[in-house]
Order: C-alpha cells, then sequence, then structure tokens
C-alpha cells in the first residue's frame, strides 16, 4: 500500500494544502494498492509562484547549461527506469513486454530535446530585423494516464531546452507513477523551481492551470472534449496552447497488400497499450472484395492474442484503467451491436476466467458503416471497426471523414502509390506499413486531434515567443 501525501514546489517535497484523498487502484485486481493526497487551487498557485521567479533567472541560463540539465535528466530517468516500467505495469495495467519501450521515450526524450537544442539557432536574420527566439515563460503541463511519465518526461523536455519553467498535472490515477518520476527528476539537481508537481483533478488543479494568469502555455494531451474547455479557458489570459487531442485513426489496406501480414499488424496497430491509445487504428479500411479473406484472417488471428496479468511477458493486452473505462468500452460494443455492425470477434463482458480485472475482450465489426457510432467516436479500448471501398478515392473519402486527424496506416507494398494517398489523407502523421515517425519529426493533430506540433523543432518554437528588432545587428 503507497501512501502518496507529498507534492512538488520549489525543489523540495511539501503536504499540499488539499485533503482531498483519492484510491489508487491496480486494474489487473480491482485491488487497493494506494492513494494519494490531491493537491489544491492554492497549491497550484504557490507552484505558479515557485515557477515564475525561478524564470527570471532560468531564461538566461545558456545553451549549454541547459543542455547538461537535459542530460542529467536523462541519467536520473534512466537510473530508476525498470521501476517506472514496473509501476506502468501495476497501476496502468500496461504489458510487462510492452511497458519498457514507453520508458525508453521517456528516458530518450531529453536526449532528443538536447540535440534540437544543441543545433537550434535563437536567433536570426530576416531582412534588416534580427529575431530573437526567447522563453515564454511558465509552461502549465497536463498529461493524461495512458503514458503518464512518458508525457511528463517529453514535455519537461522540451520546456528545459526553450528555457521555461514549469507546472505539471499529471493525470491523477498515475499518482505512484509520478511519484517514481518526481523522485528521478528531483535527483537531477535542476534549479528549484524549474519542475513543480501538482497531482490532482481536472476540476480543480488544471482549471487553476488554465485560468492563472502566470501561466503562459498549456501543453496538454488528454481528449478532446477537455482540450476545448482549456482552450476557452485559456483565452481569457491569451494563454497559448498545445493540445494533443483525441484520433479515430483510419488504416487503409490497398489491393495490393498481402494480408497475412497487413492484417495481424493492423490488429496490433489498434490493440497497441491495450487500445486504449490516441494513435489507435481503430478504423481498418479494406477493398470490398477481400473482406471475406479479412474476416477469416480476424477469425483465426484474434483468439491467440493473449489478453490478462500484464505482469506475464507474453500478454498483449492487458485490462483498461478503471471501471469507468470498461464501461465505456462496453457502451461502444453494445452501440455496434445495436446499429448492425457484424460481431468478428470478441463482444460484450469480460474474457472467460479474467472477471477480477478491467479486463475485455479484443473486438471486431464487420460491415461497419461510415456513420456509425463506432466508424465515428474514439472508443479507447481494444475495438477494431473494418469498412469497406471499391475504389481508391472512396477509401481516401472514408479515411477523412470524422473529426479527427491524428494518425494514419497505409498498408501496400507500392511505396509511391502510398506516398501519393498520404498527401490526401487529413492527419497529423502517416505511417506507411507500420513504419513508426520519427521522433524529432512533429507530432500532433489535424481538425479536433488538436492545435500545435510537439517534439523537435517544431516543439521547441511553440514554448518561444519570436521577437523582431530592427536597426540594431545583434551579435549571439
Ligand atoms: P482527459 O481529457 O479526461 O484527461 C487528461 C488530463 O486532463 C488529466 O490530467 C485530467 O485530470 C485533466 N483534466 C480533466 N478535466 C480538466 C479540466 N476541466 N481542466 C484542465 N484539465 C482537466 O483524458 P484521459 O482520459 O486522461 O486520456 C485519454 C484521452 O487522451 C483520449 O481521448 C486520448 O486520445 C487522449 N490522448 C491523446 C494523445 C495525443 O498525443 N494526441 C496521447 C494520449 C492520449
Amino acid at each position: 500500500m503507497r501512501i502518496i501525501d507529498k507534492i512538488y514546489i520549489n525543489g523540495q517535497f511539501v503536504t499540499p494544502q488539499g485533503t482531498e484523498v483519492q484510491t489508487l487502484i491496480n486494474p489487473s485486481t480491482k485491488q487497493i494498492i494506494g492513494q494519494v493526497t490531491l493537491a489544491n487551487a492554492k497549491d497550484v498557485q504557490d507552484a505558479v509562484s515557485a515557477a515564475k521567479q525561478a524564470f527570471k533567472t532560468f531564461k538566461h541560463t545558456t545553451v549549454e547549461q541547459r543542455a547538461n540539465m537535459l542530460q542529467r535528466l536523462h541519467d536520473a530517468v534512466l537510473a530508476r527506469k525498470d521501476e517506472l516500467s514496473e509501476a506502468f505495469v501495476e497501476e496502468y495495467g500496461s504489458a510487462a513486454a510492452a511497458a519498457p519501450n514507453f520508458t525508453d521515450l521517456a528516458v530518450n526524450s531529453f536526449i532528443w530535446a538536447k540535440e534540437t537544442l544543441e543545433s537550434f539557432a535563437f536567433t536570426k536574420q530576416i531582412g534588416t530585423a534580427n529575431v530573437r527566439l526567447e522563453p515564454l515563460g511558465v509552461i502549465g503541463i497536463i498529461t493524461p494516464w495512458n503514458a503518464n511519465y512518458t508525457y511528463i518526461a517529453s514535455k519537461l523536455a522540451t520546456a528545459i531546452a526553450a528555457g521555461c519553467t514549469t507546472v505539471i498535472k499529471p493525470s491523477e490515477l498515475s499518482a505512484i507513477q509520478t511519484q517514481l518520476i518526481t523522485e528521478c527528476l528531483h535527483a537531477a539537481d535542476i534549479p528549484a523551481g524549474v519542475i513543480n508537481i501538482v497531482t490532482g483533478t481536472g476540476q480543480e488543479v488544471g482549471a487553476e492551470l488554465t485560468r492563472n494568469p502566470d501561466i503562459a502555455k498549456i501543453s496538454f494531451t488528454g481528449s478532446t472534449d477537455v482540450g476545448k474547455i482549456i482552450q476557452r479557458g485559456a483565452a481569457d489570459t491569451m494563454k497559448r496552447v498545445t493540445l494533443e487531442l483525441g484520433g479515430k485513426s483510419p488504416n487503409i489496406v490497398l489491393d495490393d497488400a498481402d494480408l497475412n501480414q497487413a492484417i495481424p499488424l493492423a490488429l496490433m496497430l489498434c490493440y497497441g497499450n491495450n487500445g486504449q491509445s490516441c494513435m489507435a487504428a481503430s478504423r481498418l479500411i479494406v477493398p470490398e472484395h477481400r473482406l471475406e479473406e479479412v474476416k477469416a484472417i480476424v477469425s483465426a488471428f484474434v483468439p491467440n492474442i493473449k489478453v490478462g496479468d500484464p505482469q506475464d511477458l507474453s500478454t498483449q493486452i492487458g485490462p483498461m484503467v478503471s471501471q469507468k473505462q470498461y464501461d465505456r468500452v462496453q457502451r461502444y460494443i453494445q452501440s455496434g451491436i445495436d446499429e448492425g455492425a457484424e460481431l468478428v470477434a470478441g463482444g460484450l463482458g469480460h474474457p472467460e476466467g479474467l472477471e477480477y480485472g478491467y479486463f475485455v475482450k479484443p473486438t471486431v465489426f464487420a460491415n461497419v458503416k461510415p456513420a456509425m457510432t463506432i466508424a465515428q467516436e474514439e472508443i479507447f479500448g481494444p475495438v477494431l471497426s473494418i469498412l469497406t471501398y471499391q475504389f481508391e478515392e472512396e477509401a481516401i473519402e472514408i479515411a477523412n471523414d470524422t473529426v479527427y486527424g491524428l494518425a494514419a496506416y497505409i498498408s501496400t507494398p507500392d511505396l509511391e502509390k502510398a506516398n501519393r494517398i498520404a498527401a490526401q489523407i487529413e492527419a497529423g502523421v502517416v505511417m506507411i506499413n507500420g513504419v513508426m515517425v520519427d521522433m524529432n519529426a512533429p507530432f500532433g493533430g489535424f481538425k479536433q486531434s488538436g492545435i500545435g506540433r510537439e517534439f523537435g523543432v517544431y516543439g521547441l518554437e511553440e514554448h518561444l515567443e519570436p521577437k523582431s528588432i530592427s536597426g540594431y545587428l545583434i551579435q549571439d
């Protein structure tokens, strides 16, 4: 039983003024594994004051100083990477075989930000103007539960590279992971006030960050609904926002694809991270005349996917994170059935023998029509909707026919054709044959999947304010 009763302000672990206590539940067993005392709005104000004070000197640090800090942060997180992965398995239900990949992303994000920082020009000459790119100020960072410490690390790394200080509000469902990564960050000996971490609810702590006049920008990853609340709230103080939101990503399988490769890949692109992934390829768009072949491969493959104890290294899909998330997935499966989609695999309820945790059956629907709820809304669970097309143009039309535009996938051996189709897809990231995107390339969504981009130069620039100076030539 873990008791987490401290938050992190101005370089110190302090007792929050908030008194609300929330229990932490292992989603694989529904057992209580800890409790966290939640911060309140007053705690946020203290954290913002510390970050604002720290910014006065931090904004003047050199590239070399910040690069050294990023290296120390990398080393400190790397030193406890196994513990982080274990916490991700226990508290979130990540499959143990997959968890180290998320931890590696957290660890490496500091090095990627360091590399970007070291090759970035903070001053430019444009015509007769000298343009300085100056750090924005205090960044409010808000993360979801589906890879909490990975988002903390990557968002923090970019803020530090830019010379910004931070107040971080992690998901309140991830307090054990947050406690661990906070200890790592503390060990990196970063100047007091640069990193502040206040675990609390969205309504209390997230809302205070959004309205606080001393926060210059909100860097948010989470649902589109909450993204809209944040954008509305941020308008009053004209905060900058980066919003990484939901998705309903299409996976177009072209006529010439080898289905024996493309369909198992499609299933795992949907089911990765227990299906609780913003990039989940949750709409599979296949040629109509090959639907029966697709269904046959699905029917043979899905029963062999291992669902269950996430500690078991052979497990591929762990539990949903919470009862709320379990219920949400069940509601969507029911809506697929009610609206007349054909259930090819999975369905309602727990997999047999797994009633003791928030496990769901990996599910596949065929004959899904574009207007159906399961073709339009983000489920955030292992539920795949198969749609069909007759012509390539129709496949592209179906792919673009949602309010989302985060990721898209194309399967074909014809890379020229894939590239041509990629140019017509409304999504921030398009992956051909499952090749993952470079971590220094811009990441973010078209349409209601978000605003702005993260990672690499694009992410760094979103933490900087350009200033044009004329009449004087800057020499630095
Ligand atoms: P969520 O939107 O419910 O919560 C995200 C964070 O926002 C949490 O820390 C929460 O406490 C906070 N929050 C809630 N209400 C708030 C408010 N009124 N003001 C400020 N903050 C508030 O999302 P979730 O359920 O934690 O995560 C799942 C969602 O995140 C999915 O929609 C998924 O697609 C999205 N997501 C997007 C990406 C991406 O990169 N685009 C990555 C991961 C997850």
